[in-house]
Parts: structure tokens; C-alpha cells; sequence
């Protein structure tokens, strides 16, 4: 049904399906450039990014500053592995420690391996077989992440899976303090849940989580991918909490879109030469890039912005829900927010209308429909997004009403 660009997105579509594995199922618009909150199509049509890819783009699209900082860096070395000593990589070693108090940092390029090499972490330092994850949750795409991630429909064809990950109810003290023993080498978690819909840890969680590990003996490991680098308004999303991890990992917004992941790990637990290595993790273009970023969120007073524009685009949703019997509830922090819809509506309909009327958003997961701004968003910005969305809700919910009489 959607009219964004029908004629470029069918002709790469075909091409796609005839060269690449179909392990995405696409919206029908192909982006070919971007400035900002701003992104244009393959016709020319402009789009207001609410999405920043899934919450990447923290500093906007082609931000000046990581644009001269990569191309700088791309124009003067590229590569040498890690067999050398880097700049940029100790630059930005420095600067993670520096945002999260503490900790030794291992450099991957991935979410996925940022977590896997958490899980090392902990097999080593404890000696023992067991995680505890929560159900909803998701930690990435490797076997042993998948393992630990608690959406099991993505288990599918998969198993068996590597043992000892074992998940409980997301939000539940006891549940959790139940799972944790002597035989369980750490508890991950994330802050809020970002795939499985946006869902905040309720209050005490992580306090609740820590306690349960110190009597255990286990390792706090709080995977930050999607809530790090300053997306809910805070450094790291937990850093209001009081909770004190032994392993933070970092992805999404960390780089602008270049692969690049981090672990960072209380120095008593972390690696030892030769246990674990990477040949890209850590290389020079991407560093600059996270640099940059990390320059622009502090220079440009971006935590603050994502805390205020947050609240804003909050106020706006929740005054739509309420007006609304297509959404029931508003949840997140900072510029994480999703808008969980009722019943029949589903969040693909509501994307693909907004889609068609310039504004990008996401799914996460079966219900929810994601809003990650890139942090430079501005109040008009906003205020745009929140009214295309009320439209395209609007839609949403008067063509699957249509389609549920015919
Ligand atoms: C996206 C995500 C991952 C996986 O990151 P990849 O870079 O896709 O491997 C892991 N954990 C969380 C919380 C995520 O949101």
C-alpha cells in the first residue's frame, strides 16, 4: 500500500533477492543521503529520522565533526591489526573509562561481540557454567548470545543452543535472586529492554540484581547497546541507578554507524594476554568516528538536549494516547521511547504509514512502536514527528479497522 518510492525500492528489492541472503524484512524506501535528523530517499522525498537507524545515529547524520574525523583518519592510516599500538584506540580506551568511573576496555565491532566477549569475562573469572538473563531481552545474534537473549521465537532452528543460560521474568527481584547461585557465573541484563519493546527496569531492579550477585559471587554485566552512549540522557542509562556493574557493554550509538563495540570490565576481572583478540576491533577509522561522537555529545551539550527533547516527545505521546484507543502506554528515558499499541493495530502498520508521510520510527518487539531520535533533535523536530505519528496512528488504526469489517 505505500507509495515511497515503489519503482528504485522494487528494482533493488529484485536485485537483493537474487544475490543476498533474505534475512531482513525491509520497509520500501531506499535512503541515499543524510544531514542531521534528516534523510532523503532514491526520488528526492525528505524524511524526518525518528529511528537514527536503531538508535545509532546519536549526533545526527554526515555531523561535520565525524565526517573530517573519519575521512582524516581513512586519509592518514586505516589499518595495521592489533599486533601495533594505535592512537585513536587508546584515545578512545581513555575516554570510555572516563565515562563509565572505571574499568579496563576490550574494543570489538559489534554489539553481539561486545556481549560474547562479556560472557568470556565471567566464564573466566568465576569458573562457573550458568548466566541468568531475563525473558524479552535481547543480547545479539552469535550462538551464545542468542542463547542469552530471552526472545525464544529467535531461538527457532538454532538449537540446541550452548548450554547454562538460564532466563527469568524481566522486572521480578525474586525471580531473579531465585535463579542466582553458586553455580552462575553472571547475571545480564539491560537497563530497559530496547528490542523487546522498550521497557524500563522498574525501580530497585539493578540494586535488587547487584545484591543478588555479591551473595552469589556472580558478575553484574549490564549490556548497555542500545542505552549507552548517552541515549537515555546519561552516559550510560544506569548511572542514575546508584548500581555499580562489573561489566558494561557499549555499541549501538558508539560509533555513528561504523561497526564498533566495547566491554568494559572492573580491572580485577578483565582479560589476560592472548585470551581474547579481534583483527578490526578497535582499528583507527572507526575509533576517530567514536571519538568524534563522544566530542559531540559533550561539546554540544547533547545529554542534556536528548534529557529535555525526552521529555518532550514523551508529553507529546502520552497527551496521543490518551486521546487514543489504537495505543495504551508510553514508556522509556531520554530519546528511548516506545508507544505500546492495543490489540488489533500492529506496530508494522503504524511504521510503514508513518514511512509514508516522511517520518521514520521502528518496531520493538510484538507491540511497540520505537522512537530513537539522533540526540541533536531539536523541539520543532519534536513536535513534527509527535503530529506525523498522530496521523499516521490515525491511519493505521482506521485501515485495520477497514480491513478487519472487509
Ligand atoms: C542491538 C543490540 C545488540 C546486538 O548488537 P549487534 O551490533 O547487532 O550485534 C545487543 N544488545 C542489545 C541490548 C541491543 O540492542
Amino acid at each position: 500500500m505505500s507509495v515511497v518510492g515503489p519503482a528504485h525500492v522494487a528494482t533493488v528489492a529484485a536485485r537483493e533477492a537474487s544475490s543476498m541472503m533474505a534475512t531482513y524484512r525491509r520497509y520500501p524506501a531506499t535512503f541515499v543521503r543524510g544531514a542531521g535528523t534528516r534523510l532523503w530517499d532514491a526520488e528526492g522525498r525528505e524524511y524526518l529520522d525518528f529511528a537514527a537507524g536503531i538508535a545509532v545515529v546519536q549526533i545526527g547524520h554526515a555531523h561535520p565533526r565525524w565526517v573530517r574525523a573519519v575521512t582524516e583518519q581513512a586519509a592518514r592510516l586505516g589499518h595495521v591489526s592489533n599486533l601495533f599500538h594505535t592512537e585513536p584506540q587508546v584515545a578512545l580506551a581513555e575516554r570510555v573509562v572516563g565515562l563509565a568511573g572505571w574499568g579496563r576496555v576490550f574494543l570489538a565491532n559489534s554489539g553481539a561481540e561486545a556481549n560474547e566477549a562479556a560472557l568470556k569475562v565471567a566464564r573466566r573469572a568465576t569458573g562457573r557454567p550458568k548466566f541468568v538473563c531475563a525473558l524479552g531481552s535481547f543480547h545479539g545474534r552469535t550462538l551464545a548470545t542468542l542463547a542469552a537473549t530471552g526472545q525464544v521465537e529467535k531461538h527457532g532452528p538454532f538449537r540446541p543452543l550452548p548450554p547454562w543460560f538460564v532466563h527469568v521474568p524481566y522486572g521480578d527481584p525474586e525471580a531473579l535472586a531465585a535463579a542466582v547461585d553458586g553455580e552462575t557465573a553472571a547475571v545480564l541484563l539491560e537497563p530497559i529492554l530496547g528490542e523487546g519493546g522498550v521497557v524500563p527496569a522498574p525501580p530497585g531492579y539493578l540494586a535488587a540484581a547487584r545484591e543478588a550477585c555479591d551473595a552469589a559471587g556472580a558478575l553484574l554485566m549490564l549490556d548497555e547497546v542500545q542505552t549507552g552512549v548517552g541515549r537515555c540522557g546519561e552516559w550510560l542509562a544506569h548511572q542514575g541507578s546508584g548500581v555499580r556493574p562489573d561489566v558494561v557493554t557499549l555499541a549501538k550509538g558508539l560509533g555513528n554507524g561504523l561497526p564498533i563495540g566495547a566491554c568494559v570490565a572492573r580491572a580485577e576481572v578483565a582479560f589476560a594476554p592472548g585470551e581474547h583478540a579481534s583483527t578490526f576491533g578497535g582499528g583507527p577509522i572507526p575509533c576517530a568516528g567514536a571519538l568524534a561522537v563522544l566530542d559531540v555529545i559533550e561539546e554540544e551539550g547533547l545529554l542534556a538536549n536528548c534529557r529535555a527533547q525526552g521529555e518532550r516527545l514523551r508529553a507529546g505521546l502520552v497527551e496521543i494516547v490518551a486521546g487514543s484507543g489504537a495505543a495504551a502506554e508510553v514508556r522509556g528515558r531520554g530519546l528511548l521511547v516506545g508507544v505500546e499499541l492495543t490489540e488489533d493495530l500492529t506496530p508494522r502498520a503504524v511504521v510503514e504509514e508513518a514511512l509514508g508521510r516522511g517520518l521514520v520510527l521502528t518496531e520493538a518487539g510484538a507491540r511497540t512502536v520505537r522512537f530513537s531520535p539522533p540526540l541533536v533533535v531539536t523541539g520543532s523536530e519534536i513536535d513534527r514527528g509527535v503530529e506525523l505519528f498522530e496521523t499516521s496512528l490515525r491511519a493505521a488504526a482506521a485501515r485495520t479497522s477497514e480491513g478487519g469489517a472487509g
